[in-house]
Parts: C-alpha cells; structure tokens; sequence
C-alpha cells in the first residue's frame, strides 16, 4: 500500500503513522524526521533545513522533495510506504505524482486526520520525543511513558522539539491552512481523499484508520 497522511501539526500523524506501518509491514517516511536527523548529524542538508524549522515555515521545495524522493525509492519501500508530512503543499503533490507516474506505481489513498485546533494546541504542548528514534512519541499526559524521560520502546532520553513553541506552532499552523490545506481538495478531485476524525484514543484513531483504508 502507498498511503500519503495529511493533517494539521499534532493532529497523531506520526503517532498512527508508526502503528500502521508495523501493521501494514510498509516503512513509516517522516519528512520531518529526516529533517531531525539530518540536523542532530549535522548535515548540510539539516543546516539548510534548521532556520525554517525552527521558524515553523515550511522548508523549501527544492530541498524537501529530493530528500523525500530519494527516500522513497530506497529498497524498503518497493512494495509501499506510509508519508508522514509529504507532500506538504501542491508543489509537492504535484512533485509527488510526477515520481510516482516515472515509477509507474500509485498512491492507494490518503488519510486526513480532523482535529480541532485547541486539541492540537494541547497535543503540541505535551509531545515528547525520543532521541534515539523519532518516530516514538509520547506525551505527558495522553501518552506518558512508563518512567518519565525514558522511552518504553527503546530506553531512549525523552526531549521537547525546539519548534513546539507556542511562536512556532502559531506559524506552523498558518502555513497548513495557507500551503497545505489546498492538497485536501487536490487528493479529493483524484478521489483518494479518506477522512476521518483524530478524536479519542490512540487506538480508537488506528481502528478508524484501518477500516477507512480498505
Ligand atoms: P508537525 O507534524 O508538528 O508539523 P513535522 O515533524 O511534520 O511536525 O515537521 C516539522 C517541520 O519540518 C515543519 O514545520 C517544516 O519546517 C519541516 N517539514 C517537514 N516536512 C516538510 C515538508 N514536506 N515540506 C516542507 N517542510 C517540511
Ligand atoms: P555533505 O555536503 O556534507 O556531504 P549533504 O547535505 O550533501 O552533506 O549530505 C548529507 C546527507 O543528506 C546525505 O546522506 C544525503 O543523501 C542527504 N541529502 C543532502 N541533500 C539532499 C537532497 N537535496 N535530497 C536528498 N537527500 C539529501
Ligand atoms: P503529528 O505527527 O501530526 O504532528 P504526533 O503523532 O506527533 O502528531 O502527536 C502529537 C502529540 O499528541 C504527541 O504528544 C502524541 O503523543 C499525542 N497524541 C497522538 N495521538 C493522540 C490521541 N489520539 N490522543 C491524545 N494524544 C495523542
């Protein structure tokens, strides 16, 4: 399956993203993990990267869609892949199909997580990371980790993203209702558009991903 997730800043993206893709045996690609990694191993790619970030802008296309592209096509995800943050406005939808159509291989949906905006406001707020794999996420309260601080899935420190800032979330959100938002109705024109509501418990969200992807 090749799903592409869409949803606001803390909407559980990465969070379903990471249980689908055990499911669903396909890898979990985060634009914005590899970001994060690029920067902790102090790559150009994550110099370029930082400032934009940390300003909650998106970063720019010319960066992003290579680093995406040549995550794709990387072996693991011959068969499928799970997009978790790309593409992130309709230069990168487009940029997207393009990669798909040379590959001859399609997108089988994508997932819209609906959240109200004082709910990602208080998921932000409580996100916790593990420095070890981004792709664990806990929160304070929602998800909080058997001991605090420590990852339960790997033994990881715990950290608070330097753009969960209130300043950053504020822009991040501007930039999905200007720049990413459009996709929605991009993807819904192509009649692969599936959304359902990111509401209630982590599981109960998986549940409602599951069925609407069949
Ligand atoms: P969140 O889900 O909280 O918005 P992400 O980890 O998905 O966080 O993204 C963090 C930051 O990484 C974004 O604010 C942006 O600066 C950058 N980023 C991630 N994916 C993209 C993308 N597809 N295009 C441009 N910038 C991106
Ligand atoms: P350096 O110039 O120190 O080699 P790079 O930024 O070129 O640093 O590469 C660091 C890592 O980031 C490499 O693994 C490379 O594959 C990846 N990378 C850099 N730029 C891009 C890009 N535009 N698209 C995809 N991956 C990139
Ligand atoms: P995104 O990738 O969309 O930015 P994350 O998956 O990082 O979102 O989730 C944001 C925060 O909300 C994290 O702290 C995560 O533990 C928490 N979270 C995720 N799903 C739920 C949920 N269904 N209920 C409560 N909190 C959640």
């Amino acid at each position: 399956m090749r799903i592409v997730l869409v949803g606001p800043p803390g909407a559980g993206k990465g969070t379903q993203a990471h249980v689908l893709a055990k499911t669903l045996s396909i890898p979990h690609i985060s634009t914005g993990d590899l970001f994060r990694a690029n920067i902790s191993q102090g790559t150009k790619l994550g110099l370029e990267a930082k400032a934009y970030m940390d300003a909650g802008r998106l970063v720019p296309d010319e960066v992003t869609i290579g680093m995406a592209k040549d995550r794709m096509l990387q072996e693991d995800a011959a068969n499928g892949f799970l997009l978790d943050g790309f593409p992130r406005n309709l230069g990168q939808a487009k940029a997207l199909d393009e990669i798909l159509a040379t590959e001859g291989i399609a997108l089988d949906g994508v997932l819209d997580l609906e959240v109200p905006e004082d709910e990602v406001v208080k998921r932000i707020a409580g996100r916790r990371l593990c420095r070890t794999n981004g792709a664990h996420v806990f929160h304070v309260d929602y998800n909080a980790p058997k001991t605090e601080g420590v990852c339960d899935e790997c033994g990881g420190e715990l950290y608070q993203r330097s753009d969960d800032t209130e300043e950053a979330v504020r822009v991040r959100l501007e930039e999905y209702h200007s720049k990413t938002e459009p996709i929605i109705g991009y993807y819904q024109e192509q009649g692969l558009l599936v959304t359902i509501s990111a509401l209630g418990k982590v599981d109960e969200v998986t549940e409602r991903a599951v069925a609407a992807l069949k």
